[in-house]
């Protein structure tokens, strides 16, 4: 009798066991449907004996309906999975289903029809034919896809189609990607490029697991000099993964990459349309996608043929998902390196402290390019005391920082401010009550954004107008707004420098590829003089005539939940001071702070990287935090505030008393109540030999919870809100 035991995505079903009908072949990763009841569902065929159950006997055992028409999972991608679900405490199901990532793609080949445009105009226009017939001009896509774009309804649509104004096209579903050619225009590089180059390919050759640390300042050409590792690996017929940490980035690093291969990459990342996500998907599958660029997410995709990792920007948080499978790409894509048998590399101008460790104990090779390309120097940095050298009432510029941007205009150079807080302010009160604006769901104030005129909480998205009368006292105009956000820093630099073209570089504005992109032309072309940004305009940018670099709070990151807050501020300020004299001309960064004598302050005004991660290091040995001793949270959240309490005594009180763990709390979060969920929480420090995940597995499994509550688990956190 020929049986298997299926991994399904149900999170309230173990393995289920099915028999395997007469003349039906079943390879281990092979993705199957399988009755459930009336239904149908979707398994994965898993070696029975890792993935133990209740056994049940052949007789009453269903048959499969089907083996769906995708490559089996390879044994290297189930190891991952099963290794990712462990370290992290995540059911294997949920990793799993980021593999299957795209539902179409596992129905095989086909055709979709999509829409476009055909120059025709209707019979009879309407304002909402008119609208959508503007915001398609060069689009293609379904009728959902178009009707998002257009914010029409499909009923309209379809109007547009009898009038021959839209026609329908074929699209095969699996339409092969134009090639890559690894030769197509090969860089000249100098000769520090040239030497790590060399040993790049010649670990790509090697095909063996390999980490590798690229470390080199910002302008040094990291990404030209591990293109040569990609070219290597398209020469063999080998896959590449390119791990970016931001979408708005993608734009520019597309751009570069097609110059060197003559072609765009496979893109991946969650705004890509369903149509060109399964095609990527059935690409990577059968090997012929050659590079695929893209999010976290694209490090599950079931590569035939991988031959190389690289994680650029390998320091960035945003590698870290904070929901759902809480997992950090930069170390998943390590492990997947070594289940594959490739080379990892991990691209950094500011290491995390972890990955530096980790070269220092030789466990990653570490390749250093110290020069930046070319003529450019690094720029000169000094610090403006904010207690000394004050702004003028309701500015947050202090003189010096306005009077150089003032000189840079006069040169026509470009100047760059820099402040990590998205809209006009953090916080608005009442001058007259003295009422706050809180998000009804989160421990959170409402940020105002006047350019959508709108208050809005960060955390959940709740949004709501800024009204005329303060909504506790009636009192009409007199709410104020507290501190400033980019918006605001946009509002002083129109007031003192009018005649400066400025540009506000944030996830609300540049919130498309296309705006990336047009941002980016109008930068290079000089129609902008001053950039105003976000943490978006810390990387990735390269501007020749951006010879000043204002950081308007460099004591903004040392605040907050995060447990790595002085590495963060340190990654940002230096991030984002790279920007400053990447041309001919000598940059020069001003850091605002209130606390010149904080360590991580005193290293960045000395541009001084040892000093600052040896007083780093020294502190994280002290505290045992990572490297040197391991953390976990549990995050304990119920809509019910006695509830979710409740819960966490109990979780407390059942904590386990192990000499290599401590155990702190149960408390209220600092987020104590997120999108409508009250939050305890409890944080585990483990020395490194601590078995942390078994010892977290045996105590939350001994704690009956009521059904309204939810235990989240958190190995190797980063942010602790
Ligand atoms: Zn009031
Ligand atoms: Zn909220």
């Amino acid at each position: 009798m020929n049986r298997v035991r299926l991994l399904v995505f149900n999170a309230a079903l173990g393995p289920l066991d099915y028999r395997v009908p007469e003349g039906m072949a079943v390879a281990p990763g092979a993705v199957v449907a399988a009755p459930l009841g009336p239904r149908q569902i979707i398994g994965i065929v898993w070696e029975e004996e890792r993935l133990p159950t209740e056994p049940v006997a052949d007789e009453r055992l269903r048959p499969l309906a089907g083996v769906l028409p995708v490559p089996p999972l390879s044994a290297r991608l189930r190891r991952l999975i099963e290794w990712t679900a462990d370290y992290y405490c995540a059911p294997l199901a949920a990793v799993a289903r980021m593999v299957l990532a795209s539902g179409g793609a596992l129905r095989g080949p086909a055709t979709v029809t999509e829409y476009r445009l055909t120059g025709g105009a209707p019979e009879r226009m309407t304002p909402q034919r008119e609208r959508a017939i503007a915001a398609l001009e060069g689009e293609q896509g379904t009728m959902r896809e178009l009707s998002s774009i257009a914010r029409v309804s499909e009923g309209v649509l379809r109007g547009l189609v009898a009038q021959g104004v839209l026609e329908p096209v074929a699209v095969d579903c699996d339409r092969p990607y134009p090639r890559a050619q690894a030769d197509h225009a090969p860089p000249v590089l100098s000769e520090g490029q040239a030497e790590v180059a060399a040993r790049l390919v010649k670990a790509v050759r090697a095909a063996a697991f390999a980490p590798i640390l690229l470390d080199g300042v910002t302008g040094s050409g990291k990404t030209e000099t591990y293109f040569e590792a990609v070219a290597e690996a398209l020469r063999s017929g080998r896959q590449v993964l390119v791990l970016l940490p931001e979408i708005a980035l993608t734009q520019a690093f597309l751009g570069r990459f097609a110059q060197r291969f003559g072609v765009a990459p496979v893109v991946w990342h969650s705004a890509i349309k369903s149509t060109e996500r399964r095609r990527a998907w059935r690409a990577i599958a059968s090997g012929e996608a050659q590079v695929v660029v893209g999010a976290r997410s694209a490090l599950f995709l079931p590569y035939a043929r991988l031959g190389l990792i690289v994680v650029d920007e390998a320091h960035e948080i945003s590698f870290k998902q904070d929901e759902g499978v809480r997992y950090n790409a930069r170390d998943v894509a390590v492990m997947r390196a070594r289940f594959e048998e490739v080379p990892v590399v991990l691209a950094s101008a500011t290491p995390a402290l972890e990955s530096l460790h980790m070269a220092d104990i030789g466990t990653y090779q570490r390749l250093v390019l110290p020069a930046r390309y070319g003529a450019a120097e690094l720029p000169g940095i000094d610090l403006v005391d904010l207690t000394v050298e004050k702004p003028l009432p309701g500015r947050w510029l202090a003189p010096r920082l306005a009077e150089g941007l003032a000189e840079r205009l006069e040169r026509g150079e470009q100047s760059l401010l820099f402040l990590n807080r998205r809209g006009y302010a953090p916080l608005t009160l009442c001058r007259h009550c003295g009422y706050r604006f809180q998000c009804p769901h989160c421990s959170a104030w409402l940020v105002e954004h006047r350019l959508s005129q709108r208050l809005s909480c960060h955390h959940c998205g709740h949004e709501t107008r800024v009204p005329e009368t303060c909504p506790e006292c009636g009192e009409a105009d007199a709410l104020v707004a507290c501190g400033p956000g980019v918006e605001r820093i946009a509002d002083e630099v129109a007031e003192i420098l009018p005649e400066a073209r400025t540009a506000l570089v944030t996830s609300d504005t540049l919130n498309a590829p296309d705006k990336a992109a047009a941002f980016i032309a109008e930068a290079e072309a000089r129609a902008i003089d001053i950039i105003i940004g976000t943490q978006l305009v810390t990387k990735g940018f390269h501007f020749p005539e951006l010879t000043l670099v204002g950081v308007v709070d460099a004591d903004l990151g040392l605040e907050g939940g995060d447990l790595r807050a002085a590495e963060r501020t340190w990654q940002q300020v230096a991030q984002v001071a790279g920007r400053a004299g990447r041309g001919e001309k000598p940059g020069e960064v001003l850091i605002q702070t209130r606390h010149p004598d904080a360590a991580v302050i005193i290293a960045l005004a000395a541009n001084d990287r040892d000093a600052f991660y040896a007083a780093e290091t020294e502190a994280r040995r002290r505290a045992g935090a990572p490297p040197f001793g391991r953390w976990a949270a549990i995050i304990v959240s119920s809509e019910d505030e006695a509830e979710a309490r409740e819960a966490a005594r109990r979780i407390g009180a059942a904590r386990p008393e192990q000499a290599d763990l401590a155990i702190y709390g149960p408390a209220p979060a600092p987020m104590a109540l997120l999108r409508g969920r009250y939050r305890h929480r409890l944080l585990i420090n483990a020395r490194r030999s601590a078995s942390l995940q078994d010892a977290i597995r045996s105590w939350l499994a001994d704690v009956p919870l009521p059904r309204g509550v939810r235990v989240g688990v958190d190995i190797d956190p980063y942010s602790f809100v």
